[in-house]
C-alpha cells in the first residue's frame, strides 16, 4: 500500500497503524484528547487517496451535526493538500497551473460532498428518502419518502391529544412527557407496540403500549416520523427485506463510528447489519475489501439517558473480532499521548476518573508541559461566580492578544445555568453563542415557514398544515377546522383530501369555503412550482404568496422586525445549504433542518464566547475553559447523589468537562444557589475535592464569611455616609460611594465597585462596612 510519508507524519505510530489498517475490524480506545477523532478522519483521507476507495462507500458517524461538518471541513483541507501534493498532480502536468488548481479543486469538493459523513439521525435520514417505501410495519402502517421529521414539540402535542383527548386519560398517571420517554427508550431498545407489550403486560404498561400503538398509526397519518423512528425504521427495514439490507451493505464498505461509547442498542444494531449484511455466522462473513473502525473512550460514556450503553464498546472485539481470515489481524489500538491539555489539568482529570469503579484503567501521558494549576474560585452566589467569570475572561482577553472569544468557553451541568452569565454577557456587550440552547428553529415564525414548506413536499402531514392554514389569518377559524378535521377522520382519509375536495369544501365550510379553497389552491401551485424552482426561490414564493411577510411587514413592531430578520436568516440558512451539499432539494434542506437540533447553532463560526452544556462539550476543545458550579447538587446533579451508578456517570461528565480545557482551566462554585425564588446553601463539589490539592490554585470573594461578617457589623447601623466614603461589601469586594440617595430615615448608596461597576446598596442590611 502507498502511502505518503508526509501525509502520515502528523499522526504518532499507534494513530498511524489505526489510519493504515485497511480491511476487517478494528477498535481505538484511549482517553480524552488522545486524537481519536484525529485518527478517523486522517483514516478518511487515507481510504480515499491511497487506498483508492470509493468516497461514496465510505460511511462515517459523527456525535454532531457539528461534528460532522467540522470532520468535512478537515477533510476538504485534506484532500487538498494532499492532491495537490506531488503524485498526486502527474496526470494533469499537461495542464497548466491555474487549470490544475481548478480542477483538483473540483475533484476534492466533489469527493467531500460525495461522502455519507453524519450523525446517526442525518445518516438514516438519507437512507430512508431512498428505501422507505419499501417498509411497513406489522400492522401495514407505511410511509412514503417525503416524510416529514417532527421535532418534539410536535410530538408531544399528538401524544397530549391522545392521551388526553382521545383515550380521555388522567394527566397525573399518563404524563405525555414520561409517555414520551417510555415510548422513546422503547424505540431505542427496538421495541415495536407489540414488543413492547409483551415486556409490560401489567395494566399501566397495556396503556402505554395502546397509546404507543395509536401514537405510531398517527404518525404514519401524518407520512411523518419522529427521531428515534429515523434508526429504527431502517433497522427494521434491513432485517425485514435481504435485498434492501444486501444494497446498502455493499455501497458502504468501510464504516467508523466516532464517540463509539455513547453507541444504544439499537444503532449498535444498524452497524452490525450493515457490516455483516445480516449474517449470524462470523465466519461467513467477508472483510476482503471492507472494514469497521470505531473510536471511543468508555470514560466518557455520559449519554446513558439516551439509552447509550458503554458495554457495546467493551464488546467490539468479541462481536467483531473473530473470524477473521488472518488470526493475528489486530482489532484493536491504544492511543496513549494525549496532545490536547497541559499536564496539571490532565493529571487532575485522571485522578478524578481513577474513582470510578466502572472502568479499565489505561494510560494517558502528557505531551505539552506542565502548565498553570487550575484556577479554582468560590463566590458567595451564582452572581458573583459570573461576575467573576466575565470579568476574568476581560482580563484574559486584554492581556493576550492572541487570544479570542471563541477560545474561551462556559461549560455546566444544565441549560438554565446559562443566565446569570448571560445577563452580564448582554450588558458588557460581549460576543456568546449558547450551543444546544439556541433553539433557532423553535422559533414561531421559523416554524411556521418550514410547516409550510413540509406541507407542500408532503401534503399528509397534518400538523404542518394546522399549523398554517390560517397563519397568517385568512378567514378560517377554528369552527371550520374542526369541522374539515371531524370529516377527516370519520371517513379516515387525511385532511389535504378532504381539502381538495372542492364540492366537500363547499358544503362543510359554507362561508369560509372560498378562504379555504384560495389557500388550497395557493398551496396546489406552490407544490408545482416546487418540481421546478431551487429551495430558496420556493421559499421566497410561499412567504411572498402567502402573505406571511406582508403581515409582518404591516406589523411595524420591534418583534415583527426581529421575525422578518429570522427569516432573513432562514433564506441565508437555505442558501449555504444548497452551496454546501450535494442535494439543492428542499426535501433535502428540511431534513437537514429537522435534524439541526439540540447540539448545533447557526451562528457557531463567528468570534463568540461558547456557553454550553458539559453533554454538549463532547469532543470539543478550547484554550481557556470554565467549569462553573462544581458543587454537591449541580456538579454531581442531585438526582444522582443517593445512586452510585449515577454518581460514575456524573463524575465521567465532570472528566468530559475537565478534558475539554488546552491550556487554562478554571472552577467555580456557589456558596449559596437561588433556587425557584429561595437561596440554597451549597457545599463543594466532591470531584473537586477529588483533584490532588497541589495542582489547584485556590481563590475567594468571601472575606471574611458572610456570617461571621453580619455579626461583626452589627452595630454599622448608624454609621453617617457621605460621597467619597470607602468602603468594603461582603461579596463585591472594595467600592467609593459616588451618591449617597435617600432621606436619613432610609439612606441608599450608589457605590462604584473596582471590577463591577456601580451598584446600589442598602447599608443597613449590614452588607457593606466603611473603611475610611
Ligand atoms: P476526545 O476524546 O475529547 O474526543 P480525541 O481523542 O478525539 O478527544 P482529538 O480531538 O482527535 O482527540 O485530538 C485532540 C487534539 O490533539 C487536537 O487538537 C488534535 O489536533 C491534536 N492531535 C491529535 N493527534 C496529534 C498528534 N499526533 N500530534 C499533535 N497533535 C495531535
Ligand atoms: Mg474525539
Amino acid at each position: 500500500m502507498t502511502t505518503s510519508a508526509d501525509f502520515l507524519s502528523k499522526l504518532n505510530h499507534s494513530q498511524r497503524c489505526a489510519v493504515e489498517h485497511f480491511c476487517g475490524p478494528l477498535l481505538v480506545i484511549a482517553g480524552a484528547g488522545s486524537g481519536k477523532t484525529r485518527a478517523l478522519t486522517y483514516r478518511i483521507a487515507n481510504l480515499i487517496i491511497y487506498n483508492k476507495v470509493n468516497p461514496e462507500s465510505i460511511l462515517a458517524v459523527t456525535f454532531t451535526n457539528k461534528a460532522a461538518k467540522e470532520m468535512k471541513d478537515r477533510l476538504d483541507k485534506l484532500l487538498a493538500q494532499e492532491i495537490s501534493s506531488k503524485n498526486y498532480k502527474q496526470p494533469f502536468d499537461s495542464l497548466s497551473e491555474f487549470n490544475q488548481k481548478k480542477l483538483l479543486s473540483f475533484i476534492y469538493k466533489k469527493t467531500t460532498k460525495q461522502l455519507w459523513i453524519g450523525t446517526f439521525h442525518s445518516l438514516c435520514a438519507r437512507i430512508l428518502r431512498y428505501d422507505i417505501n419499501k417498509y411497513q410495519d406489522s400492522k401495514k402502517r407505511k410511509w412514503d419518502r417525503n416524510f416529514s421529521i417532527f421535532d418534539e414539540s410536535d410530538v408531544q402535542n399528538i401524544l397530549k391529544n391522545i392521551i388526553l383527548k382521545q383515550f380521555n386519560l388522567d394527566e397525573k398517571t399518563f404524563n405525555p412527557r414520561a409517555i414520551r420517554y417510555a415510548i422513546s427508550s422503547a424505540k431505542n431498545l427496538g421495541l415495536s407496540p407489540e414488543e413492547y407489550l409483551k415486556e409490560h403486560s401489567y395494566s399501566k404498561g397495556r396503556v402505554i403500549a395502546e397509546i404507543y400503538d395509536e401514537y405510531q398509526t398517527q404518525l404514519a397519518e401524518n407520512n411523518a416520523l419522529d427521531f428515534d423512528d429515523l434508526i429504527l425504521i431502517p433497522v427494521c427495514l434491513f432485517q425485514d427485506n435481504k435485498s434492501v439490507l444486501g444494497y446498502w451493505h455493499s455501497q458502504f464498505k468501510h464504516i467508523l463510528v466516532d464517540e463509539y461509547q455513547d453507541t444504544n442498542r439499537i444503532q449498535y444494531t444498524l452497524i452490525q447489519l450493515l457490516t455483516t449484511n445480516g449474517k449470524i455466522n462470523k465466519n461467513s462473513w467477508n472483510w476482503k475489501n471492507r472494514s469497521i473502525f470505531v473510536v471511543g473512550d468508555a470514560d466518557q460514556s455520559i449519554y446513558s439517558f439516551r439509552m447509550a450503553d458503554f458495554t457495546i464498546l467493551l464488546n467490539f472485539q468479541a462481536e467483531f473480532g473473530d473470524g477473521l481470515p488472518d488470526d493475528d489481524t489486530k482489532t484493536m489500538i491504544k492511543l496513549e499521548n494525549n496532545y490536547r491539555s497541559t499536564e496539571n489539568i490532565l493529571v487532575a482529570a485522571n485522578n478524578l476518573i481513577y474513582k470510578n469503579s466502572q472502568r479499565i484503567d489505561k494510560t494517558l501521558k502528557a505531551t505539552r508541559g506542565k502548565g498553570e494549576k487550575i484556577y479554582c474560585y468560590k463566590a458567595d452566589d451564582e452572581h458573583i461566580e459570573a461576575e467573576f467569570v466575565i470579568s476574568k475572561i476581560q482580563e484574559l482577553i486584554s492581556i493576550n492578544s492572541e487570544l479570542s472569544w471563541k477560545d474561551i468557553a462556559f461549560l455546566y451541568r444544565v441549560n438554565s445555568q446559562s443566565r446569570p452569565f448571560e445577563d452580564i454577557l448582554v450588558r458588557k456587550s460581549i460576543p456568546y453563542t449558547i450551543v444546544g440552547g439556541f433553539k433557532f428553529y423553535d422559533r414561531q415564525e421559523i416554524k411556521d415557514s418550514v410547516a409550510y414548506l413540509r406541507l407542500i413536499v408532503n401534503p399528509y402531514d397534518t400538523v404542518s398544515l394546522l399549523r398554517v392554514i390560517n397563519s397568517p389569518r385568512r378567514g378560517i377559524g377554528k369552527t371550520t377546522i374542526d369541522l374539515l378535521l371531524k370529516a377527516s377522520q370519520e371517513l379516515k382519509t387525511s385532511l389535504w383530501e378532504i381539502l381538495i375536495d372542492e364540492t366537500s369544501v363547499k358544503t362543510l365550510t359554507g362561508k369560509s369555503s372560498k378562504a379555504v379553497l384560495n389557500f388550497v389552491h395557493m398551496i396546489k401551485k406552490l407544490q408545482e412550482k416546487s418540481t421546478e424552482l431551487v429551495s430558496t426561490d420556493i421559499f421566497n414564493q410561499v412567504m411572498q404568496k402567502s402573505g406571511y411577510i406582508d403581515d409582518l411587514k404591516r406589523k411595524e413592531t420591534e418583534e415583527s422586525d426581529n421575525r422578518l430578520e429570522n427569516l432573513q436568516e432562514l433564506y441565508n440558512a437555505m442558501n449555504q445549504y444548497r452551496e454546501e451539499n450535494n442535494d439543492p432539494s428542499l426535501q433535502g434542506y428540511l431534513t437537514n433542518a429537522s435534524l439541526a437540533s439540540d447540539l448545533d447553532n447557526l451562528e457557531n463560526e463567528n468570534n463568540k464566547v461558547s456557553l454550553m452544556t458539559l453533554h454538549s462539550a463532547k469532543g470539543l476543545e478550547f484554550p481557556v475553559v470554565f467549569l462553573v458550579g462544581l458543587e454537591q447538587g449541580t456538579l454531581p446533579h442531585i438526582r444522582s447523589l443517593n445512586n452510585p451508578l449515577s454518581l460514575e456517570e456524573e463524575r465521567r461528565l465532570c472528566y468530559v468537562g475537565i478534558t475539554r480545557a488546552q491550556e487554562k482551566l478554571f472552577i467555580t462554585y456557589a456558596r449559596e444557589r437561588s433556587v425557584w425564588g429561595s437561596k440554597e446553601t451549597k457545599i463543594v463539589s466532591q470531584f473537586l475535592e477529588e483533584i490532588p490539592q497541589n495542582l489547584i490554585d485556590n481563590h475567594t470573594n468571601i472575606i471574611p464569611e458572610k456570617s461571621s461578617w453580619k455579626k461583626n457589623n452589627s452595630m454599622d447601623n448608624n454609621t453617617k455616609w457621605a460621597v467619597g466614603d470607602h468602603l468594603v461589601h461582603y461579596s463585591f469586594g472594595e467600592g467609593e460611594v459616588t451618591h449617597v440617595l435617600g432621606s436619613e430615615k432610609k439612606v441608599n448608596l450608589a457605590i462604584k465597585f473596582k471590577n463591577l461597576g456601580r451598584k446600589i446598596i442598602d447599608p443597613s442590611t449590614n452588607s457593606v462596612t466603611k473603611i475610611f
